[in-house]
């Protein structure tokens, strides 16, 4: 039977409802020569997106080019800011930070400069001996010169973004590519009484929308997976503690900084952690914590008084979620994408990067024909996988603190907090190092590299059979001195590179 063009019906106009559109009509309508889709999408005008979502990762950067963006014209409308890494305040144990930078210098399959570094004195920190980026940070530097073509450099890079302009920057160049849009809200649906498919879902203007394939991007209540199908949550609550998040916004009126920061900082808390996102305008603070440990008053009051006298003036707002995935993001005729699939705290700000894998994984796995079986299970089975990963490296984070100053530490410490898979890691890393055997899903997002950085940032031993007789001072090696001065003598202040080449408000 000859394919007609499938209509495809997104529920939700946050983050992942847009860049789940724009996506999809970039890689399947404009880049295929087969089948096209006809895409709609539906948001409530009166429920708003959650709001948050400003971290990102390097990946944003080819989605921002499949969707047709030039860096500026994304970084201007978004209040971006560069992000290089992440650095932890606070994790090992007060006064302690480490460095997850994004760039680092792959040194192909026989690498063991994890090894070597766990073997000697440590007096280099990792981050700073395997990577530049770690000192660039410190120096608040842009990860690339002035002039530089867009999205290009030789460092890896991310942004800090404002989540709602972001939305608007995507729904407006989704308008412009065809995207049907219609502002109502979802009140019921149609399902085919056999096959229990989504028909159609109604509306409070009283409209029937029907579709062949519909995405449920509703936020964290997951309409459609949720609420109408009964997907079940699998809940990764006895791993990941944290369940609420309280939000401050500092513009840069109440307070100015010197320069932005160019990545994220993640402060371990009594209860939890808290992070700190320069954007272009303001900073986006928030503290993610678990209620079993803390009360929300008590959370906003930690997070206000570690930032100081000036947050009085900026309001905050609790938001509250729960930790886990659908057992199968994929059910009938019906994705969900982003929060409505699920959540994990955003340590290592990898939700947008989800709807981003899920969304390619889609445009490949699209049901173009009749029979979707197979494409369903594998997408599920795909998406379960990175899921479960991420959970791992999460906490991973918390699992190698040595802070028992608070109940919360000291419960996040407890061997019972670790999954199977992890404890299995750390059985492996007695006895070996950890290295890029270790990881064997090709599409895994945190290899052994990331590993490292957080385990012996976290100064995690070498396993006692290989621990040296006598341990070795590191040098700095030759490359990484000739790029450090190289960078300093060529990349701005990252202060100096938005002014200049944004031409944004200082
Ligand atoms: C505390 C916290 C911090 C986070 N930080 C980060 C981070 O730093 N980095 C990162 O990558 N990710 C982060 N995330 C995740 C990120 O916010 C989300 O992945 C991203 O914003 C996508 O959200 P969404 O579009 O799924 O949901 P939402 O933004 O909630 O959008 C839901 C949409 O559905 C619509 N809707 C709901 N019900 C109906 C209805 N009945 N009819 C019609 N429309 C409806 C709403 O109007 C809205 O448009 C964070 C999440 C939380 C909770």
């Amino acid at each position: 039977m000859a394919n007609r063009n499938k209509q495809v019906l997104i529920v939700g106009g946050g983050t992942a409802g847009w860049l789940a559109a724009c996506y999809l009509n970039a890689r399947i309508n404009q880049h295929r020569n087969g089948s096209r889709i006809q895409i709609t999408l539906i948001e409530s005008p009166s429920i708003p997106r959650i709001g948050v979502g400003e971290a990102t990762i390097p990946t944003l950067i080819n989605t921002l080019q499949t969707i047709g963006f030039s860096e500026r014209e994304f970084m201007v409308a978004s209040d971006a800011s560069f992000k290089q890494g992440i650095k932890f305040v606070n994790w090992l144990h007060p006064g302690h930070a480490y460095y997850h930078p994004f760039d680092r210098r792959a040194a192909g399959s026989g690498d063991n400069r994890g090894l070597q570094w766990a073997q000697s004195q440590r007096n280099i920190d990792f981050a700073y001996w395997l990577s530049t980026q770690a000192a660039f940070c410190d120096a608040g530097l842009a990860p690339k010169g002035l002039g530089q073509a867009d999205y290009q450099s030789p460092l890896a890079y991310a942004y800090h973004l404002n989540a709602e302009k972001f939305a608007d920057l995507l729904r407006s160049k989704g308008l412009g590519q065809g995207i049907v849009h219609r502002y109502a809200e979802v009140q019921g649906l149609e399902r085919n009484s056999d096959s229990g498919d989504i028909r159609a879902v109604l509306t409070d203007a009283g409209e029937r929308l029907s579709a062949d394939l519909f995405i449920d991007c509703s936020g964290l209540r997951g309409l459609l997976i949720d609420e109408a199908l009964q997907v079940p949550h699998v809940d990764y609550s006895p791993w990941l503690l944290c369940d609420r998040a309280v939000t401050l916004r500092v513009p840069f009126s109440v307070q100015r900084p010197d320069n932005r920061k160019p990545y994220t900082t993640a402060t371990a808390r009594s209860a939890g952690w808290s992070w700190d996102i320069p954007l272009a305008d303001r900073r986006g603070l928030g503290y993610v914590y678990s209620s079993q440990f803390i009360s929300d008053t008590e959370a906003e009051a930690e997070l206000r008084r570690a930032e100081g006298a000036h947050s009085d003036s900026c309001s905050g707002q609790v938001l509250r979620f729960r930790v886990g995935r659908r057992a199968e993001s994929w059910r009938h005729n019906c994705v969900a994408l982003g929060l409505a699939s699920g959540f994990i705290e955003p340590l290592e700000s990898t939700g947008i990067y989800l709807v981003e894998y899920a969304a390619a994984l889609l445009c490949e796995y699209f049901p173009h024909g009749d029979n979707s079986a197979s494409l369903q299970q594998r997408f599920n089975r795909l998406l379960q996988n990175r899921y479960e990963e991420i959970l791992n490296f999460i906490v991973l984070h918390y699992c190698l603190s040595q802070r028992d100053d608070t109940p919360f530490w000291r419960e996040v410490r407890k061997p019972a907090r670790i999954p199977a898979a992890l404890q299995e890691l750390f059985e492996l890393w007695r006895e070996k190092a950890c290295s890029h055997t270790d990881f064997h899903d090709a599409m895994q997002l945190f290899g052994h590299m990331n590993y490292e950085y957080i385990l012996y940032g976290m100064q995690f031993p070498a396993p006692p059979s290989l621990t040296a007789p006598s341990k070795k001072n590191l040098e700095l090696p030759t490359w990484v001195k000739k790029e450090l001065t190289l960078g300093r003598e060529k990349l701005p202040l990252h202060n100096t590179w938005l002014r200049q080449e944004l031409d944004t408000r200082n």
